[in-house]
């Protein structure tokens, strides 16, 4: 049996995908059948939506808990004959703390572990770990692996990794960053040896992953040496609804004027902010560009403080790696919003960077560069978090010879 069942079981939803995973391939890998639950524990009605074979299904959840959504995607995923044949599930883990570096076979210790790391990431761990428990519970012979959004940050050396405050707090409380996203910043470190030479001293690259959370990833010989999310994900680009980086002062004076208290503030940065608060529109790029594009001043500036706080980040990264000898744009803006690349390479020609205008402007679905010959490499890389949780899992599997 190589088939592996991800999961990701996220505040309000539960993605899923099946892989047939051929050991030891290393390139992109297409899942079986893709999924997810949605609208959990809201009013009304769950969502589940399930692809097989180019078919879609549609139907609401008999249950729209996280508990009754995984129950429904186990049936359907045997209905279809798949859950037979899974060897193991792999878990998305937001945060595994300065404990955990690689992916980790769920044990007793390693639940209660994720379960502390629940301070440090409220929204996230908590339903990652009822997808485990519900899984250990339904599938008690099958094997669960957590995978972790922090581990590939392990690698941070200390420089990349302290706050600049009193050092007790790091000891004491756990403050330092983390980073996260690392698993799509991972399967890009694993994707460029394959797609281009590599120098002797190893690729120097920064991966932008812009999804609705957007952060960046220095990464130096396919480890990550330094990324711009923080102790939480609120720190360093401007995202979808996230603000991204500003000055701490704000928050007494904010608090003030808003009348909240500092867990009101922390909410509204994070759900209020970035392209979503600028704009007065939406935390969706293609809203924004559409209304910027129309002439909207609001979405006009939400779309160049985008561009500009990231070019100046990714700027920001040769100091960790001395050069840059490609740039990787992934996630739904990274690999789909043209224009926003654009923006960016422009603002970083004094880098050397130089866009292919014809090559940016194509659609694909495959890895390609669209930089000049002259420039750096310019990589649009789709990212592939699900296929590497499988491919990892899989693989940590057959390292501990347990596999059935
Ligand atoms: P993700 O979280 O990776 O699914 O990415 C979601 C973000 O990608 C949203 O801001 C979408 O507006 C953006 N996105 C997806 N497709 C496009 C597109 N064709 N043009 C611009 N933005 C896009």
């Amino acid at each position: 049996m190589t088939m592996v069942l991800v999961l990701n079981s996220g505040s309000s939803s539960v993605k899923f995908a099946v892989f047939d995973v051929l050991q030891g391939a290393t390139g992109a890998i297409s899942p079986l059948c893709t999924g997810n639950a949605s609208r959990l524990n809201e009013p009304g009605a769950g969502e589940f939506r399930l692809e097989w074979q180019g078919q879609k299904e549609q139907l609401d959840l008999p249950r729209n808990d996280h508990e009754g959504a995984i129950d429904t995607i186990l049936s359907r995923v045997r209905q279809l004959g798949l859950l037979q044949q899974v060897a193991v599930v792999g878990h998305r883990v937001v945060h595994g703390g300065d404990r955990y570096r690689a992916p980790t076979r769920v044990d007793d210790k390693v639940l209660a572990d994720i379960e502390s790391f629940s301070a440090f990431a409220p929204l996230h761990n908590p339903p990652n770990l009822i997808g485990i428990r519900v899984c250990q519970q339904r599938l008690p012979a099958i094997p669960q692996v957590a995978v972790f959004d922090t581990a590939f940050h392990g690698t941070l050396p200390p420089v990349a990794y302290h706050y600049a405050i009193p050092q007790q707090w790091q000891q004491d409380w756990g403050v330092r960053r983390y980073g996260f996203h690392g698993i799509s910043h991972h399967y890009i470190a694993s994707q460029l040896p394959l797609l281009m030479p590599a120098p002797a001293d190893g690729i120097r690259a920064v991966s932008a992953h812009l999804g609705n959370g957007c952060s960046l990833c220095a990464i130096k010989n396919g480890i990550s040496v330094d990324t711009s999310m923080g102790f939480t994900p609120l720190e360093g680009l401007m995202m979808g609804s996230r603000s991204g980086d500003l000055d701490p002062g704000l928050h007494e004076y904010l608090c003030e004027k808003l009348q909240t208290d500092i867990h009101g503030l922390t909410t509204l940065l994070n759900k209020d902010a970035g392209l979503k608060g600028v704009s007065g529109l939406s935390n969706d790029m293609r809203t924004c560009l559409q209304a910027a594009d129309a002439g909207n001043p609001h979405a006009q500036l939400a779309v160049e403080l985008f561009c500009y706080r990231l070019a100046k980040h990714i700027a920001a990264c040769i100091v960790p790696l001395g050069r840059i000898d490609a740039l990787v744009f992934t996630g739904g803006i990274g690999e789909n919003a043209a224009p926003i690349r654009a923006r960016v390479i422009a603002l970083l020609a004094g880098l050397g960077f130089r866009l292919d205008t014809t090559l940016n402007e194509q659609r694909a679905d495959h890895a390609r560069n669209v930089a000049t010959t002259s420039s750096p490499a310019i990589w649009i890389i789709p990212t592939q978090e699900e296929g590497m949780i499988a491919r990892q899992s899989l693989a940590l599997l057959n390292e501990e010879g347990c596999h059935s």
